[in-house]
């Protein structure tokens, strides 16, 4: 006859093993959610950081070439230019860069026929925070309804006025 357990051998018994899997799964349950959130928080920070950048990026070419451009290729060139395309840490989509007034796109510069970019308002924009797709907003620590956070607004350029 087998025996599976003797008296005084070492082991654990069935009841022990299933309170340290309800102790696990408890920890997994509650540390699981927390640390998804805490991801995407950090990747909406990251974000905005990313949008600053490109608004940097923007006011430095626009003394270059008095227009606004798009970020890829009219960022990507030139020594005030970003080095790589900044993408949304989230899910690694391109930002815009779109007129304010219209929501059209903007355009590369043409540096040779002078056309090409705007002068108006621009507004450079994360694809994850529209109405249709609040990705950043349903992070925790953010605003539910807004997405100025993750939206920079940049003037229309004027004639330079100064003597
Ligand atoms: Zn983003």
């Amino acid at each position: 006859m087998i025996q599976y357990r003797t008296e005084g051998a070492k082991g654990f018994s069935l009841v022990e093993l299933l309170a340290v899997v309800l102790v696990l799964s408890v920890l997994a349950a509650t540390a699981v959610p927390m640390y998804i959130n805490t991801r995407k928080v950090a990747a909406a920070r990251a974000c905005k950081g990313n949008i600053a950048a490109i608004a940097t990026a923007e006011s430095a070419m626009v003394l270059r070439y008095g227009s606004y451009t798009n970020i890829n290729p009219g960022l990507l060139a030139g020594p005030e230019s970003l080095g790589n395309e900044p993408k949304c840490p989230l899910d690694g989509q391109s930002y815009t860069v779109k007129v304010t007034s219209t929501g059209t796109a903007v355009t590369q510069y043409d540096t040779v026929a002078g056309t090409g970019g705007t002068t108006l308002a621009i507004t450079i924009g994360c694809p994850n925070a529209t109405v249709a797709n609040p990705l950043h907003q349903t992070a925790q620590g953010f605003s539910a309804t807004t997405n100025s956070n993750w939206n920079v607004g940049m003037p229309a350029l004027v004639p330079d006025s100064l003597p």
